[in-house]
């Protein structure tokens, strides 16, 4: 691997041609698994970034090999399946490895990915469990490359805006927080998202990781206990996962929240009160543009750009310059923690189930 020094780093190439200040300061980014994600979303957006740039390919599908090539212009020394996928140690034009796998590949890609030397993005959720994710982070730590989570409304300029409010206290404190995030499922019963061996739940792990990230940005705060409940109209289809579920949190300065995640219901808002007014985003997860508005009338408003393309920028950033991980790895654990804990909850009957988060990931 072509590798330079600076200071006591050892970078990879294209770190080393960007920091040694040539016209290069993107790096090469490899996205694991083709498919809808990577296709229509992470694949366009490698397109408009400024910090990074699509180099790799790694995939199970032979065919995807020659479209993407050409679609893409992808040297063929770039070009992997899961097989060989371990040899991109020795690629230098790879920087970073972005995992958009079925959620029950995601922790043994993410771990060969930081064995092999490069920065990670994992998509949500981030793992099966807990324990998983800690594999990941053992990994990453102990290879010395960075670890960011595919959230990208950390990088989203309203949801930006819900944050700055919140811990700028502009109308007081939160007292109540309100998310829901879900979609009606219809298509082939027989798709991975509802096969818990590959995704390791339900809506939960897939829409209610928004909600769940949704309450703690939209508090500023990491609960301190939840309760939940599982509702099932369409056992049929949902004969293996979660289709719909509500939880309730508490948070520490006293404040509450509510989520409701599902497969069977378009829902799609955040709601936060506070002491002097509320701010609202509807839509609040989707790819965008969102919309806000806030109780004195006024609309929050943005121009629209590509969320991926902010959030793979921001983390490219955070390797070339050291900004902030807006969304590192101990944040897809903490959610994994309170996603255990929901299910939990559920099995013993809506209990509720102490949480001791402290700050973690916040
Ligand atoms: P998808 O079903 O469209 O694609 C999955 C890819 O994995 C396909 O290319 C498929 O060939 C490959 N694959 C390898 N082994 C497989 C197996 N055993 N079963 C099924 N597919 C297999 O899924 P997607 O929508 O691209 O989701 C991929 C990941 O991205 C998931 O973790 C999902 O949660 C995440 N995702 C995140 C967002 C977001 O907004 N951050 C949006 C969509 C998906």
């Amino acid at each position: 691997m072509v590798k330079g020094t600076l200071g006591a780093m050892v970078l990879s190439g294209s770190t080393f041609t960007a920091l040694a200040g040539t016209q290069n300061r993107k790096l090469g980014i490899a996205l694991v698994g083709l498919g809808g994600y990577s296709t229509y979303q992470l694949a366009p957006a490698l397109q408009q970034t400024k910090y990074c740039y699509l180099t790799g390919i790694v995939t199970g599908t032979p065919a995807k090999e020659k479209t993407w090539a050409r679609k893409y212009g992808i040297d063929a020394k770039s070009i992997y399946n899961y097989q060989n996928f371990d040899e991109i140690a020795n690629n230098p034009a790879i920087d970073i490895v972005y995992v958009v796998l079925p959620n029950s590949m995601h922790a043994e890609f993410c771990v060969r990915a930081a064995k092999a030397g490069k920065h990670v993005i994992c998509e949500k959720p981030m793992a099966m469990n807990v324990a998983e994710c800690d594999e990941i982070i053992k990994a990453c730590n102990e290879a010395g490359v960075k670890l960011g989570m595919g959230y990208r409304l950390h990088s989203e300029p309203y949801t930006q805006e819900l944050k700055r409010i919140v811990a700028g206290k502009e109308l007081g404190d939160v007292s109540f927080v309100s998310a829901e995030a879900g979609y009606y499922s219809g298509g082939s019963p027989n798709q991975w998202r509802l096969n818990k061996a590959l995704s390791g739940g339900g809506a939960l792990v897939n829409m209610g990781v928004y909600a769940i990230q949704s309450a703690i940005y939209g508090s500023g705060q990491n609960p301190v206990s939840v309760s939940a409940q599982e509702f099932s109209t369409r056992p049929e289809y949902f004969k293996d996962t979660d289709e719909s579920i509500s939880a309730q949190f508490e948070f520490p300065s006293g404040a509450t929240g509510s989520i409701y995640t599902s497969h069977n219901a378009n829902v799609n808002r955040h709601y936060s009160a506070f002491k002097r007014g509320w701010v609202e985003l509807n839509p609040a997860n989707s790819y965008g543009p969102l919309r806000g508005r806030k109780s004195d009338g006024s609309v929050i408003e943005f121009p629209h750009e590509s969320q991926q393309k902010l959030q793979m920028d921001d983390f490219a950033r955070h390797i070339l310059e050291g900004t902030p991980n807006l969304a590192p790895g101990e944040m897809g654990k903490r959610d994994m923690i309170i996603v255990e804990a929901i299910y939990r909850s559920i099995r013993e009957s809506g209990k509720r189930i102490p949480l001791q988060l402290g700050q973690m990931g916040l």
